[in-house]
């Protein structure tokens, strides 16, 4: 309840509602298109094992955002402490959002919404906390991953 209350109060912050706007209006994606924003209190696997940050709906335009686990936030709050947690999970729930709604528009273009959410993430990372070093080491986080994933 915690992490998502705080997630939501995240994706809430004007900075950010202002900055989707304008990515909505660059890619000419229709604000009606979105239906519903959810922010669960459970987090989602796949049969992978693996933990999923969101998904979309795209016939009924139903975006749901998902948390790490109890598990996943105290190992990593012993790790990095309290603080970096918070500007995690807050980032990884922009960086979600900001993927599922480019999914609206590119649909099943898994690459090119990687490629797109990547550089969106960035213009607003590098926008708003220019002189967190903290960030800029979360966004490493949130994106490493993904750069594994990617074949050589
Ligand atoms: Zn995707």
């Amino acid at each position: 309840m915690k992490y998502s209350s705080f997630v939501f109060r995240a994706l809430e912050k004007p900075a950010f509602q202002e900055f989707l706007c304008w990515m909505l209006k660059t890619e000419n994606i229709e604000e009606q298109m979105i239906r519903d924003v959810d922010v669960k209190v459970f987090p989602l696997r796949r049969k992978s094992g693996k933990g999923l940050a969101g998904n979309c709906d795209l016939t009924r335009g139903k975006i749901r955002l998902y948390p790490k686990t109890v598990k996943f936030c105290s190992i990593f709050k012993q790790k990095f402490g309290r603080k970096t947690l918070l500007a995690y999970a807050g980032n990884r729930a922009r960086a979600a959002l900001i993927h599922e709604l480019l999914h609206l528009k590119y649909a099943e273009d898994e690459e090119k919404v990687r490629a797109l959410a990547r550089n969106y993430f960035f213009v607003f990372t590098r926008n708003h906390f220019t002189s967190s070093s903290r960030t800029l080491c979360v966004y490493a986080m949130i994106f490493k991953a993904e750069q594994l994933k990617k074949p050589p």
